[in-house]
């Protein structure tokens, strides 16, 4: 368990907001993951005009992590703008992939942070069981 707090993630996560590249819905969002040895790995929502093919925040920063050699993860911290930035659907099961860590959600710089256990966001979540593939 790493020792850095959530007020670290929390910077580091508005601090890669502003790069978000968001023309289409003017959601910025930004994430810090942070690895169970301590390396923080951010990520801001990329969109694309064929709208499915955008990228949000907490899966660029998975991306990023999983691009270092890192999988083992201890927290996230998501910042929306002017509204929480729940993870959606989809991220929840990619964070799922590598187990249960803390996600903490806030907006602005900072307000109302909230935070879950990934496990309560996504209970029951879909785990593939390599022996069941023999
Ligand atoms: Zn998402």
């Amino acid at each position: 368990m790493s020792t850095i707090s959530p007020d670290v993630l929390r910077e580091k996560a508005i601090a890669v907001r502003q790069h978000a590249y968001v023309p289409y819905s003017h959601f910025p969002v930004g994430a810090a993951l942070l690895s169970r040895d301590g390396q923080i790995f951010t990520g801001c929502n990329v969109e694309n005009a064929s709208y499915p093919l955008s990228l949000c925040a907490e899966r660029a920063a998975v991306a990023s992590a999983v691009s270092s050699g890192v999988r083992q993860f201890d927290a996230i911290f998501i910042v929306g703008e002017k509204s929480l930035a729940m993870p959606c659907g989809g991220c929840r099961q990619v964070l799922s992939e590598f187990g249960d860590l803390h996600v903490y959600v806030s907006y602005g710089d900072g307000q109302e942070t909230k935070h879950f256990w990934l496990h309560e966001l996504l209970p029951e979540s879909f785990q593939l069981n390599p022996s069941s593939l023999e």
